[in-house]
Formats: structure tokens, sequence, C-alpha cells
């Protein structure tokens, strides 16, 4: 029989998830002779044996990877063959090529669940054990290749028992970089705030009690500490509350199990689905009426944040406290998570009663991730664990290396190189010296982790931005500023593989004009490279700028006034009888005097301005408060809606959403309730927008239509749009990247990666 040779060359997310052994395996069960590695660029095999063997083998990596994995590519050439007898796994090799496969960290498998819960088991209790199929990857990684010097584990010297597992090619702990247990692993330290060690017996069973008891305990976890309390103790909630200085925004809430979410949520499969998936982020769900979870958890909100422990840690912990508690990130509102053991003490002293720390240093900090199930399906909110540094593969591809400078709110940065773009975990808001810096380091990290040096910088055009100033102070000479919602509408064609040109509606706050003023109503016709803003949302004065939409009293008042020509009934109109009478009238005097009151035509401003007059609720003490409370409210079956006229006169054209606003006033003065306004609010935006798209594609043809910006993280908007276009139109909505503002460096990436390859072809 001839003997021939094959290299096979994977790409993608292919190191740390226990592809090497399973390759070994599937090479064995066929016979084949050579070797795999770890390079920089994935993973490389080469394999010696029949013709068929071969084919067959091959056949079996592209269809039968493990469930961690995500195989982008699979490539194979011809070798000559050589004489080996055998299949062996060697050493990494270092490339000087330039992509990355760190897999994300993966939650706890089953397998390893079972150990920790077994008496008999070496590892019972062990709050670190992990396999080829678990456990931490990307916040302990310090370099690439992924091998175990490269990351926070080498502090650790494996026991006998340890490098056995490690080096036994049938065992689950092949090669599994972080493999520990008790004797040779990390340890938990149980500590005070004043940093005094406490002996109390088994430390988690401590935490478990202390959080019984009322306790607020910071509990280092896999990207950084959380910060953790009973979520069924309404002083508890309330004292963390206090402490964090977070006044309404909802926390998360971990739940043992799906049994124990079941009673706090109601679950669709779908919801249940994505609790339990590979990535294990925080879902929003609807919270069961009733329920044992305090009502300061999330106020004056349906919805409920959970998520499934991920981390052995976790299991232990909720097995021991067996009730939901709140996990929230360590941190101070506003600030970035903390990490490090010596900071922390330091920054939640104030806030934890007691510190349950672990000598397992995390690298790279990394948030929970946020998703929702929209239309049906999983839309990332917040993207970070579990997902983070998974590459989005960009067709396209990039010329020359991108760094993506990202928004301001909800900061991500992205890095493209090659034919795919890697996007940064979520950074927070870049409004304070320690989330800058936290900024910096991690695509300094990100850089060194693709081997990268970026030679084109894509930033936002708002002048203010510090993601902005940071991207016109790096030393590259080539950088290109692109539209907020260009950006928007390039991201969700990313995620789909379009280059456009597209249909794009992009909604949300805000995000700077090419004429500077404020954009977020957008239907775009959009290229990778360049758009056309085919028509936007009538402005609205915003009286005192950022004051307004802290306010949105003041954004209800704008409305009123342009739609009543400043003879609306204010008097009868409950929101503003808790305003005092000279703020109105002075916010009167700014309206009609066009002072300190910029245009916006954001369509989230229209939620916060409606929002605030149905709901009678002048303030916004959060991102989104007033515009998530106005979503949730809608009644699902009412089906009529306002009215609203479309001007096509000019370039671009207008929505003009006055008559819905004199209807609605209407309505509220006829006691109508909020349920159906809402409702009908909602329906009158699909109406509208759906007329814009269909106009539109009666001057482009019938585009691809991509939903993206904040505002289609409401389901109400994004279902009700994609199912009215749905038999006309391909419509894409978001999924593994955020549709708000932390997608938005994706889409730079890939516009500012088109005008550079055409500038340079
Ligand atoms: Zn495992
Ligand atoms: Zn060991
Ligand atoms: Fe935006």
């Amino acid at each position: 029989m001839r003997r021939l040779g094959r290299r096979i060359e994977l790409r993608g997310v292919v190191q740390g998830v226990g592809c090497r052994p399973w390759i070994y395996r599937l090479a064995s069960e066929e016979g084949l002779a050579g070797r795999v590695r770890n390079d920089s660029t994935g993973i490389t095999i080469e394999a010696f044996g029949s013709e068929d063997a071969i084919d067959v083998f091959i056949r079996r990596l592209e269809t039968s990877m493990p469930p961690a994995a995500d195989l982008r590519e699979l490539r194979s050439y011809p070798i000559s063959p050589e004489c080996v007898d055998s299949f062996s796994i060697v050493q990494s090799r270092e490339t000087t090529e330039r992509r990355v496969s760190i897999p994300p960290d993966l939650a706890t498998c089953s397998s390893c669940l079972s150990e920790i819960f077994d008496p008999e088991d070496r590892r019972y209790r062990y709050p670190f054990t992990n396999c080829t199929d678990c456990g931490p990857r990307f916040t302990i990684v310090r370099d690439v290749p992924y091998d175990r010097p490269a990351t926070t584990m080498a502090a650790f010297r494996m026991c006998s028992a340890c490098q056995r597992e490690y080096e036994r090619v049938e065992d689950r702990r092949f090669h599994a970089q972080p493999n520990a247990c008790p004797v040779c692993g990390p340890q938990l330290v149980l500590m005070t705030p004043g940093g005094n060690v406490l002996d109390r017996g088994d430390p988690i069973m401590a935490v478990a009690l202390a959080l019984r008891a009322g306790d607020v305990v910071a509990l280092r976890g896999l990207g950084g500490f959380h910060l953790v309390c009973d979520a069924t103790a309404r002083e508890a909630v309330q004292r963390l509350r206090v402490r964090k200085r977070r006044d309404e925004k909802p926390f998360a809430v971990m739940v043992k199990d799906l049994v124990d979410a079941r009673e706090v949520a109601v679950l669709t499969r779908e919801e249940q689905r994505l609790l339990e998936s590979v990535e294990h982020p925080i879902v929003l769900t609807r919270r069961r009426e009733g329920c044992a979870l305090a009502p300061d958890v999330a106020p004056d909100n349906p919805l409920v944040g959970l998520l499934l422990p991920y981390t052995p840690l976790h299991h232990l912990l909720m097995h021991d406290v067996a009730r939901p508690v709140v996990m929230t990130s360590g941190n101070m509102s506003e600030e970035p998570l903390a990490y490090r053991n010596g900071e922390t003490l330091e920054r939640l002293g104030g806030i934890a009663d007691l510190f349950l720390m672990h000598d397992r240093e995390v690298e790279t900090r990394c948030d929970d991730s946020v998703a929702r199930i929209i239309a049906g399906r999983p839309v990332v909110l917040r993207r970070a664990r579990g997902y983070v540094p998974r590459a989005i593969a960009v067709p396209a591809g990039f010329h020359a290396p991108v760094l993506a400078c990202g928004g301001l709110l909800k900061n991500t940065f992205c890095i493209g190189t090659g034919d795919a773009a890697y996007l940064g975990p979520h950074i927070g808001d870049l409004d304070n010296l320690e989330t800058y810096r936290s900024f910096e380091e991690s695509i300094a990290r990100m850089e060194r982790f693709l081997r990268v040096t970026p030679k084109v910088i894509a930033y936002d055009l708002h002048p203010e931005y510090l993601s902005t100033t940071y991207a016109l102070a790096r030393p590259e000479p080539v950088k290109i500023g692109v539209q907020h919602h260009h950006a928007h509408i390039a991201s969700a064609m990313a995620e789909h593989g379009l280059i456009g040109p597209v249909i794009g509606v992009a909604y949300d706050g805000t995000g700077y004009g090419t004429d500077g003023t404020s954009w977020g109503g957008e239907v775009m016709v959009a290229r990778d490279d360049t758009f056309e803003r085919v028509a936007t949302l009538r402005a609205i004065p915003l009286a005192g700028a950022d004051a307004a939409i802290r306010h949105p009293w003041r954004i209800a008042l704008a409305l009123l006034e342009d739609a009543f020509d400043g003879r609306a009934p204010l008097d009868d109109l409950q929101v503003f009888s808790a305003i005092p009478p000279r703020d109105l009238l002075v916010v009167r005097q700014m309206l009609a005097a066009h002072v300190r009151s910029p245009l916006a035509h954001g369509a989230g401003r229209y939620f916060d301005g409606i929002g605030s007059l149905v709901l009678a609720r002048p303030e916004s003490r959060y991102e989104g408060q007033v515009a998530l409370a106005w979503n949730v409210v809608a009644d699902p079956t009412e089906e009529r809606r306002y009215g609203y006229e479309i001007d096509r006169r000019q370039s671009p054209w207008t929505v003009d959403l006055r008559p819905m606003v004199r209807e609605v006033v209407h309505h509220l003065l006829a006691g109508v309730g909020s349920a159906i306004i809402s409702a009908r609010f909602h329906n009158t935006l699909v109406a509208a927008s759906a007329h814009l798209v269909r106009a539109a594609a009666e001057v482009h043809s019938a585009l691809p239509v991509v939903l993206t910006g904040g505002c289609f993280q409401n389901p109400r908007l994004a279902e009700g749009l994609a199912d009215e276009l749905a038999s006309e139109f391909t419509v894409h909505l978001h999924s593994r990247v955020p549709p708000g503002d932390g997608g938005l460096a994706l889409g730079q990436a890939v516009v500012a990666g088109a005008i550079a390859r055409r500038a340079m072809a």
C-alpha cells in the first residue's frame, strides 16, 4: 500500500479546547503516523498513511471537533512521506504569522462537576478543578502559544499525579494547561477588609454562612472580583447598593441550576439553552412574579439578569449557600472591575465584609457577558467572558492590520488582521482614568497576543470621545475617522459576511454626524467603505445637552413644544407636576431661543421622551432606564399604531413623528393605559421604519437589510421590524456582536480596513 504524507492546518479556536488529544485519538484510530503541534497560528498536523485513511481522518476533523472548539478553516497540502511509525504530540512552536487561537474561558464541564462533588475523588471540593474541556483560558494567558509556561499557572508546579494526567494521552487532562489539584494547585484564602487572614475551616462554607447572615462578600472569580450577597434578603441587597453607590441599576443574579432559575424567572426554551451554553452569559429574562428575589435586585424592572455557575468555586458556593445570590462586578460604580488581590482590598474594602481570595492570578480582567433572546435567537449585549477572544471572520480581510478604538460608552476595541477581527473584552464607559488605563493595557495585550503592529487606526468622529483622543495620539500615520452609524451598520454586515451594499437601519441614542449634529435615527445605504444617509428622524432639541438625557422630562417637553407649536397642555400632564415651575420655564425658554439645545436625531431620545411623558418618570438614573421601562410595559397584543409623515422633499428624508406625539397626548389625557400607548408607539416606529426601507429599496433595489444600534436591544422593536420586512427582504439582526456601542469597534475596523485597502489598490 502506498504511503502518503499530508500537512493539515487548523485555524480558529483550536488551542486549549482539547483538540490535540482528540486529534491524537483520531489519528490512532485511523492507523496514521505523524505528529500534531500548537503553533501561534493554530494547529498543524503532519499525517502519514494510506490515502483512504488520510481522507477519512480529514473528514472526521471537519465534522466532529470538540464542543468548545471553533474551526474556521482547514487547509491541507501534500508533503513527502516520512518513515515514522507512531503518532505524537510535539512541543509547541512559535511562528511569526499573525493569527491567534487563544480560547475563551470555558464553563465547568460535567465530568469535572461530578468530581468536585464526589467525596471519594481526589478533587472533592477543589475549586480550581479543570480539564481540556473546561476551565480558565483567556483570563490566565500571558502570551501565545497557549501553553502552561505562558499562563499564570506557570507559578504552580504539578504534583506527580497531575503530571501523569497531563502526560497521558488517554486522560481527560492530557495537556490541560491549567491542570491542578488540592496538593499542587491554587488555594483559597479568606480575609477581612483589613487584610487579615481568617481561619474558619472550609472557606467556601464560611462564605456561604456569611452570605446567609446578610454579609457582602468580595469573591475572586475567573476574570476578576464579584460582589456577592443574598439575593433574597432585602437588607443585604440594599446595603450593597448603598456601599457600591449604585442606586437603581439592576444586579445580576446567580442561581444554582436551571431548576432554581425557573423558580425566579419565566424561561423560554431558548433562554434555558443560552443559560447553559458554553459561554454561560448573564441572560436577561422575565422575573417570575412573587418570586423570592428581593425587589431591590432590579427595582421597578420586570426583567432579571440570571446566570449559572461557571467555575467549580461558584458551583460549590451555590451548593452551600442554597439560595440565589447577587453576583455583580467587583467595583465602585463606573470603575473597572477589580482583579488583583492587593488593589482589591483597597478598592472594595469599604464595600465587602469578607474577601475570598486565591493565588491564581488573573492576567486579563474580563466581565461577565450579557445576552438576551431576541426574535428567538441569542443576541450578545455585552461581549466579554466566554466570547472573547473568539475571532470574527471578515471575508474581505485586512490588507494591513487595523486597530479600531471604539466609542465612549460600553467601549470595546477591535483589531483586524488577516481575514479576521478580534473584538476586545467589554471595557466600560471611557470617562474615568481607571477605565481609560484598562483600555490602554487591554489594547497593548491584544496586540501582543496577536503579534500585531497596527498600521491603520480607526476612530469615531466625535472629537470629545476619549477613544478618539487616544487614536489621534497614536504614532501610526494612517488614521481613519468612521461615522458612528456607518460603523454600527458595518458591524452588523461583518457578522453576516456582507460587504454591501445593504440597507442599514441604525437606531441608537447618539452618535456624531458628519454635519456635527447628533445622529441616531438613521437609514443608510452602505457598503464597507461608504454610506449614503437616506433618511433620519426629525431632530429633537436637547435642552442642556447631556442634562436632557439624565432628565428626560426635558425631552418630553421639547417634543411637546414642537408638536403643539408651544401650546401643549403641560398643566394636565403628570410628568411635569414634579418639576419646579422655574425649571420648567427656564427649559421652555432655552428651547424657544435655541440656547444650549443641540439637535439630536436619535431614535433612543423618542423612547426617553415619550416614555418619560407617559410613565410620568421625569428622571433617568442610568443609561436607558426610562427607555427600557417604556419597552417592557408594551401590551404584546395591541396592533394599532399612531400617525407619522415622511418628508421626501430633501435629502435625507425625514420622519416626522409629531402626529404621533399629538395622539399620545390625547390618549394620555383620555386615560388610555400606558401598555396600549407604548405598544402603539413601538408599532408606529416599526411602520415608519419599514416604510423607509421600502422607499430606499425603490431607489436602490431590494438589498439585504441590517438592523443595528442600541435600540435593537429592544425585542419589541427588533422583532416587530424584522417580522414586518421578512416577506420582502433578507433581514439580519446581530447575534455574536452587540447591537449597541459595544459592537462599534468591529464596524470601525471593517470600514477603515476597506478604505485603506482601496487607497492602496
Ligand atoms: Zn472539565
Ligand atoms: Zn496536583
Ligand atoms: Fe451607537
